[in-house]
């Protein structure tokens, strides 16, 4: 069967041995598509991962072969998410499920960028679900992303018609804007890119451009009655845009960190002290999180119609590529029929 390997600086086809269930619980699936993920290009670009890594985790399947005790049966299509929490651990039982080691152990093999997957028992009982038939297999691919963002959500812990801002209206962004909007709080988008605030605006997301800071925070105050922002939700990673956070929010108000910047600095002390601030961090989702996250995309809620760009299995490359280089506003996968 066929994998995409990380070689170097190039993403490249090769054949390895087909996968097969050998006698252990779990399920082999036919991937059918994987959505490329910010994480994957961060994992590729900075030669984070080794040679021979197949990257890839945002997987819709069909399965093949199974032997579970769940009631998913050969035929059926899932999605499905790579890591499951233990649920037992200190990091489990305060809420923290991302820095739990058995989340960070457990994956989906040899990866999503391959012909066949090998999802494990803890997989089908805790993350995976049957895709409905109303819904294309590029939609469903965003469970995971969307859960990510559904997880920074729940962090915040917000009262309902809160206003909220999403600095970077990329598609991270922009699914952090609609999963807010979903989910009842009021939300403001910004961009320094006017093709993105289109797109956002398109989409129902009340966008503006964050380019001249003093004109923003005019923005800002007039749409809060001069109070600011509830939380904000940091989806850039420009340097820039701790700045925006800044003017924008509300004195007692969330930072919500859900990127890295270049530059690694951050907020300063004293003003988290005299505006009484919250900073918090937000990483990957809950079987919980994924699952609002399914709810959301089946029913529509969540509309990601259109925000894919489809490539064949084997122009790869040409998906990591036009995704480094902005050209595409997420790619999309195709692996079997
Ligand atoms: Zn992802
Ligand atoms: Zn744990």
């Amino acid at each position: 069967m066929k994998t995409a390997q990380v070689n170097g600086n190039n993403i490249v086809i090769k054949d390895i041995e087909t996968l097969t269930l050998n006698g252990r619980k779990g399920a082999i699936v036919k991937v059918l598509g994987c959505g490329l993920c910010g994480s994957d290009i961060v994992k590729f670009k900075h030669q984070i991962v080794k040679d021979g890594a197949v990257l890839g985790h945002e997987i819709v399947a069909t399965i093949e072969e199974i032997d579970s005790e769940t009631s998913f049966k050969v035929g059926e299509k899932i999605v499905t998410s790579h890591h499951i929490p233990c649920f037992e651990c200190t990091y489990c039982k305060h809420g923290n499920f991302s820095m739990c080691e058995h989340f960070k152990e457990t994956n989906i093999i040899p990866g999503g960028f391959s012909e066949k997957v090998f999802l494990s028992e803890e997989h089908l009982k805790n993350v995976a679900h049957r895709v409905p038939e109303q819904i294309s297999d590029e939609e469903i691919s965003f469970y995971e992303p969307l859960g990510c963002c559904i997880r920074a959500i729940n962090r915040c812990n917000l009262t309902p018609n809160d206003k909220t801002l999403v600095i970077g209206l990329g598609s991270i962004g922009l699914l952090m804007s609609e999963a807010l909007k979903a989910m009842g709080y009021n939300v403001i988008g910004c961009d320094i890119l006017e093709d993105r605030i289109a797109l956002a605006k398109e989409k129902g997301i009340e966008s503006y451009n964050s380019l001249d800071l003093d004109v923003f925070e005019k923005v800002i105050k007039e749409k809060t009655n001069n109070y600011g922002i509830d939380a904000v939700f940091m989806t850039s990673g420009a340097d820039k845009a701790i700045e925006v956070a800044l003017k924008s929010i509300k004195l007692g108000g969330k930072i919500l960190v859900f990127s890295s910047t270049p530059q690694n600095f951050g907020y300063a002390n004293n003003e988290i002290y005299y505006k009484e601030l919250t900073v918090m961090g937000s990483y990957s989702p809950s079987p919980k999180d994924l699952e609002e996250s399914f709810i959301l995309l089946a029913t529509k809620k969540v509309d990601v119609k259109g925000l894919t760009t489809s490539y064949d299995f084997e122009n790869i490359q040409q998906a990591f590529d036009d995704t480094i280089s902005n050209k595409v506003f997420k790619a999309y996968i195709k692996i079997n029929e």
